[in-house]
This record gives structure tokens, sequence and C-alpha cells, in this order.
């Protein structure tokens, strides 16, 4: 089917797309796909559980969840998406088809017209490609808030963004808990414009986190930081160990979740090649897109809009249409600190940042611009009956 390719015609209704993978990336393709074709998307759970904001999870769980754990019942535009909660095990790309096992243990093949690659990466223990229920979602949640809670003393170890942003909402969550954040480099948040970590440096500093610089850990083989420990962190750059009642590793160590699909796809990282369109090279119909595609060196298509230009970009294929290339900024950017009592700070690659106040999060951003402008709309959480 994908083959016949339709003059003019961007009617896809036919078109079966699969979505591999709904994570925050997945989400919004199938949601801007859903009104052109019949869309499949595969979860290994039963609503976003999203990878951001690590601090703001940790610290407030509750605040986390109102808006990055949301099931799919909850987006209205997710209606006509047909959902399989399942892990995806292998593709034939010959036959078109993916194929994996449901959460009730049963088998489940699709057949495609085309592939959407957005299976995202494991970092950590907050980013797992494990199935779930929402039970087993919530107490993964309380189970982290409650270990770091009861730490009089924490160690945040690594220097990007999830680990700066854990030590700042530890610190501001409990003041009276020792935070000490210790980074390989002579700055933390490297990726970032060297003003945003001279402004966060400031404010981590006010907040009474000590940083410690070019304290980088030796890991034993194969730890990845999957786990919260208790053990003295041992450092390869030579300073004493250092102790506290729980250290959170955010090293970094991401692993792409990839296991599934053919090695010929991949490049030597285990990341899906992509061509600037993100598609997958000598493979008509599959596209990949998110922190699995390799677009860029940061990897960056989830957050720089991808989800517009892969959506656009599948319907111009089948329309016979020019795709559009994917244009990544060479820094990082976002909100580092997530939302915080007094408003929502995002910081662009140029270094400048842009506070929206308390009441402007609330009755804004949120609602309208987020749950409406980018979700098309987010019913209202369901009491509990
Ligand atoms: C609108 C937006 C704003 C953002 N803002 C920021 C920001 O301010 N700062 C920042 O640092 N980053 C930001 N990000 C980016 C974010 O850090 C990550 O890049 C993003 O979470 C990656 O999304 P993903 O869908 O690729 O991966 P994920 O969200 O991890 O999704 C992948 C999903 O696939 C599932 N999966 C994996 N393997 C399988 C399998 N075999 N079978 C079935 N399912 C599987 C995973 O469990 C997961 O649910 C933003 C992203 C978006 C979309």
């Amino acid at each position: 089917m994908h083959t016949q390719a339709r003059a003019q015609d961007d009617d896809m209704s036919r078109q079966r797309v699969v979505v591999a993978g709904l994570g925050d990336v997945g989400v919004l393709t199938a949601i801007r796909l859903s009104r052109h074709a019949d869309v499949v998307g595969i979860s290994v759970r039963p609503a976003l559980v999203s990878g951001q904001e690590l601090g703001v999870r940790l610290s407030r769980p509750d605040d986390w969840a109102r808006d990055y754990w949301i099931p799919f019942d909850r987006f209205r535009r997710l209606d006509r998406v047909r959902i399989i909660q399942g892990t995806l095990n292998g593709v034939d790309l010959a036959a078109r088809t993916v194929s994996g096992q449901r959460d009730d243990g049963g088998t489940f093949t699709e057949g495609y017209d085309t592939l959407v690659i957005s299976t995202g990466v494991s970092n950590g223990f907050w980013r797992r490609p494990t199935m779930q229920s929402a039970a087993e979602i919530g107490a993964d949640l309380r189970a982290a808030h409650d270990r770091v809670a009861a730490a009089r003393s924490v160690i945040v170890v690594g220097g990007g963004a999830a680990a700066v942003s854990s030590a700042a909402n530890m610190a501001t969550t409990w003041p009276d808990k020792r935070i000490d954040l210790y980074f390989p480099g002579e700055r933390a948040l490297v990726g970032y414009h060297p003003r945003i970590w001279k402004r966060i440096q400031g404010r981590l500093t006010d907040f009474g986190v000590g940083l410690h610089p070019g304290h980088r850990a030796a890991l034993a083989n194969g730890f990845a930081g999957e786990v919260i420990t208790s053990e003295p962190v041992h450092w390869s750059t030579g300073q004493p160990p250092a102790s506290a009642e729980a250290v959170l590793w955010a090293i970094g160590r991401v692993h792409p979740n990839t296991g599934w699909l053919p090695p010929e796809l991949l490049d030597e990282h285990g990341f899906v090649r992509v061509t600037p369109e993100l598609r997958v090279p000598g493979q008509p119909g599959v596209f990949a897109i998110g922190d699995v595609a390799a677009t860029d060196p940061l990897r960056s298509s989830a957050r720089n809009r991808g989800d517009a230009l892969v959506s656009r970009n599948i319907r111009a294929e089948l329309a016979g249409r020019r795709l559009r290339a994917f244009r990544a900024p060479g820094r990082r950017w976002g909100s580092l600190l997530g939302i915080q009592p007094n408003g929502l700070e995002v910081f662009f690659p140029t270094g400048h940042a842009l506070r929206f106040p308390s009441w402007s999060v609330e009755r804004v951003v949120m609602p309208l611009i987020v749950r409406w402008g980018m979700y098309g709309g987010v019913r209202k959480n369901r009491p509990l009956a």
C-alpha cells in the first residue's frame, strides 16, 4: 500500500501508522496523525509517564504527576488512536509488521504502512521500558520519593539537567537536608550556554547545596545508576570517598531502547540512524524521532518540535511532496528546575531566560499552551470511585 504514491492526496485515512513507544514524543506524534490516519500506538504503560523533571518528581511527586503522568484516556485527541499495552520485541521490515507481548502475557502482531520509532532511551531508575500498571507506576514514584525524603543527607552525582534539578528541588523542598552535588567538569550544565550555569550556580549556593566540581565517580562494572544507593562514592579523580544516606545517580548513562530492532537500522551506539528528514535510510515508510533517533549530537528532536516535522513528513511522503529537514540548535535549552512555587523559568540556547509567574503557569501556560495547544485537550482527572 505504501508504494502507491498518491498525487496531491493528503488523505491518509486508510493508511495505518504504528507509533512504537508512547512517551513524550510518541504521544504528540500520535495526536498529530490521529486526524489523518488509522493510528495504533504501542506502549508499555497505560499512560504518558514522562522522563522529564526528575527533581520535581522526587521531591514533590503529586505536583509532578499532575503534569507528567497522564492516563491515555484523558487525552481527547487520542480517542481515535488504538492503543496496545505491550512490549515490542520485533519488527519484520519486509512484511511491514511489528510484534510484541501484551500486558496479559499474550502476543500481538500489527501491520503498518508507516512506522514511527519512538521508544526513547533508558536512564537511571526513572526511565525504564518496563511494563507497568497504574498502581505500579504510583508505587515506583512513591518509593523513590520516600527513599530521599527519609535520608538526612543526599549526594547527587552528575552535572546535567537531571542532577542539577534534583539537587535544587530537594534543597527547596527539604531545607534541613544536607545536599551535595558532585560533577566532573569545572562547571555543570556543560551542554547549555555558560550564562545559564552561572545563574543556576548562584541559586544552588543560596539554597545551601554543596557544589563539588572536578569529581568523576568510579562506577562498578556495568552500573548505570539504576538505583539510589547508600554506600560511599569513590572518585576516579583522586579525592577521598564521599558518603550520604542516599546517593542519587544522574550520570546520563542513557541506553537506547532498540533491542527490538534489527542492527542494520542502528548506529554504532545503538541509536536509530535517520536522514535529516527523520526517515530511516533505505526503509521507505519508517521514521524515527525523539531520544532514540540519531539526529544530532544532543539527539534533541523531541524538544525541538520533531513531532510536528515527522507528522508533516509522513503526510508529505504519502502525497509525493517534498520532505523538510530537522534543524537542531547547537545548545540545550529548556526549563531546568521545573515549575516552582514562584513560577516557571525557561532557559534558551542564547543563555537568556524567560520567567512565567505562578499565576500565568496555572492559568495560561499549563491549561492553554500545554494541555490545549500541545495536546489538543486533556480531560480533568476523574475522581476516584
Ligand atoms: C514538549 C517537550 C518539551 C520538552 N522540554 C524539555 C526541557 O525543558 N528540558 C529538557 O531537558 N528536555 C525537554 N524535553 C525533552 C525530554 O528531555 C526528552 O527528550 C523526551 O522526554 C524524550 O521523549 P521520547 O518520546 O523520545 O522518549 P520517552 O519519553 O522515554 O518515550 C519512549 C517510550 O517508549 C517506551 N518503550 C521503550 N521500549 C519499548 C518497547 N520495546 N515496547 C514498547 N514501548 C517501549 C518507553 O517505556 C517510553 O514510554 C521536552 C520534550 C518535549 C516533547
